[in-house]
């Protein structure tokens, strides 16, 4: 059977049911073909599940330390099973709210695996796609005018460490342990890294973390970073930067064991387990790109400021274009496609504008560029920093770790960052955001009256530290 729709997204992930939102907003007929289950990574390998854990393991820690509040909890225990029915509730109402949201916009799923065929009898152009059936009915055809490919990105891994499932974890099969390990190793000290280090340690786990790079988190501030080794060294996790891990030393039988070479030596390293979290992978095969002009470089969709790739009417967005992999990028530039296919007006997304968050214990978040990056871009610096120490919300969390800094153009007052480490940021990190959006300098900032008490008057002083007038410091 043939139908025709105005536009087909393939993969319903945080980017492609947005977009489908965004296009029955809009009026367009609408189909969205997803092999696996609405919701996609992030929801159910990603951003929700891996939360629902962290903030399980961030009681459990905090319940061992109740007695610093006056709190005597005796005997606190750790019942995992229960740890992932609570995740998986949480992911089953989100993944309802989804299905509940494409009846309301009348947009047709598909559950099935979707391929762009080439010139076909429905249509001269490349772009009808053919869908086959998750439940083994016949192909369905759809022929839209527009297509849309969200088709993500999968767990990257060494070649040597092959995912066992047993042995070697990737994110994916990390999230369903049925059970904690004593041990782990984490090959990877990026985002993903350490939000399962911190979680892995508050839960009791022996963690170490090997990372290539000379310091975790590497995309992130040099003083962000150094103060998240120094964390993660206050709660046990042993990180190792500067090694190369050796895949092919790794050994399975009761536990893993793996050598890196760091600084010029080869040293062993034995868990139960190793996790491999080493970047993510587009899904670009399988989905009928050589029946197209599509290019794709370095593994990713390659396109223009719109999302359109060579074959104009074929855009892609979210993980499978690379560049930030986050959940609320692929949603955004769902949404910016769709007003483009639309013929509206549309402002390109600009990266330094995102705000980037790591759900870690304690969290960190940052939005436009590194102190490193402003100065390698030519801009005469000047910075304000304001310590989570002297801010008495923070006192009363039990959570005073880290501080707010903001990075200022000394020629023109704007504010060119905001990076900030210590509790709730990722929370915050919107204001920080919204005065990048609005171009307001750190003066404003400065100027905004931030309740007392509250974690946000670290932003207020830091903003006042960039022109020496910090209160409390
Ligand atoms: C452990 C982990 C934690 C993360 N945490 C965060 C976080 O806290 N915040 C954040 O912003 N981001 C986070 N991310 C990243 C985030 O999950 C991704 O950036 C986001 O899911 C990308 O959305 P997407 O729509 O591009 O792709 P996906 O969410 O990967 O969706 C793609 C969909 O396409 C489907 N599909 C693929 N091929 C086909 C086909 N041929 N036919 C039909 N369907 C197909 C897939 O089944 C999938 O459902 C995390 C990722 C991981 C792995």
């Amino acid at each position: 059977m043939a139908t025709e729709y105005d536009l087909v997204i393939l993969g319903g992930g945080t980017g492609g049911y947005v977009a489908g939102i965004r296009a029955s907003q809009l009026g367009l007929k609408v189909a969205i073909v997803e092999k696996g289950k609405l919701g996609g990574t992030c929801l159910h390998k990603g951003c929700i599940p891996s939360k629902a854990l962290l903030r399980s393991a961030e009681v459990f820690a905090t319940a061992k330390k109740g007695e610093e509040f006056g709190v005597i909890a005796k005997e606190v225990a750790l019942d995992f099973t229960k740890v992932q029915e609570r995740k998986s509730k949480i992911i089953d109402q989100l993944h309802k709210g989804i299905q509940h949201l494409m009846k309301q916009g009348k947009i047709d799923v598909y559950e099935g695996m979707g391929r762009i065929l080439g010139p076909s009898i429905f249509s001269p152009m490349p772009g009808t796609i053919s869908v086959e059936m998750n439940n083994g009915e016949d192909n369905q055809m759809l022929i839209p005018k527009n297509v849309i490919v969200a088709t993500g990105s999968r767990p990257r891994t060494l070649p040597g460490l092959e995912i066992d499932g047993e042995f070697v974890l990737s994110s994916d099969e990390v999230l369903e342990l049925e059970k904690l390990p004593d041990s782990i190793i984490i090959v990877g000290g990026g985002v993903i890294g350490i939000e399962w280090a911190s979680m892995m340690a508050d839960f009791g786990v022996e963690v170490t973390v090997l990372e290539y790079a000379d310091r975790i988190i590497p995309t992130e501030d040099h003083e962000v970073s150094k103060e998240m080794q120094r964390l993660m060294k206050k709660k046990g996790v042993k990180i190792v930067t500067s090694a190369k891990v050796l895949p092919e030393t790794l050994q399975k039988d009761q536990g893993v064991t793996i050598a890196a070479e760091h600084k010029g030596e080869k040293k062993e390293f034995k868990a139960d387990q190793l996790l491999v979290s080493v970047g993510r992978q587009a899904n670009v095969e399988g989905i009928g790109i050589e029946n197209t002009e599509i290019q794709v470089e370095k593994g990713f969709i390659t396109v223009n400021k719109h999302y359109q790739t060579k074959e104009s009417h074929i855009y892609a967005i979210g993980d499978v274009i690379g560049g930030l992999q986050l959940a609320h990028v692929a949603s955004h530039e769902g949404i910016a496609a769709v007003e483009h296919i639309a013929g509206e007006e549309v402002e390109p997304i600009d990266p330094s504008l995102v705000s980037k968050c790591i759900y870690s214990n304690p969290e960190a978040a940052s939005v436009g560029y590194t102190e490193q990056e402003a100065k390698e871009k030519g801009y005469k610096v000047k910075t304000g920093k304001f310590s989570f120490k002297a801010i008495g919300k923070a006192l009363v969390f039990g959570e005073a770790d880290g501080f707010v800094k903001l990075i200022m153009d000394e020629e023109t007052e704007d504010l060119l960052g905001v990076h900030m480490i210590g509790p709730h940021v990722t929370d915050m990190i919107s204001e920080a955001g919204l005065a990048r959006v609005l171009d307001a300098t750190p003066w404003e900032i400065g100027k905004t009256i931030h309740p007392h008490p509250t974690l946000s008057e670290a932003i207020g002083e830091a903003a006042l530290a960039v022109q020496g007038k910090a209160i409390h410091s």
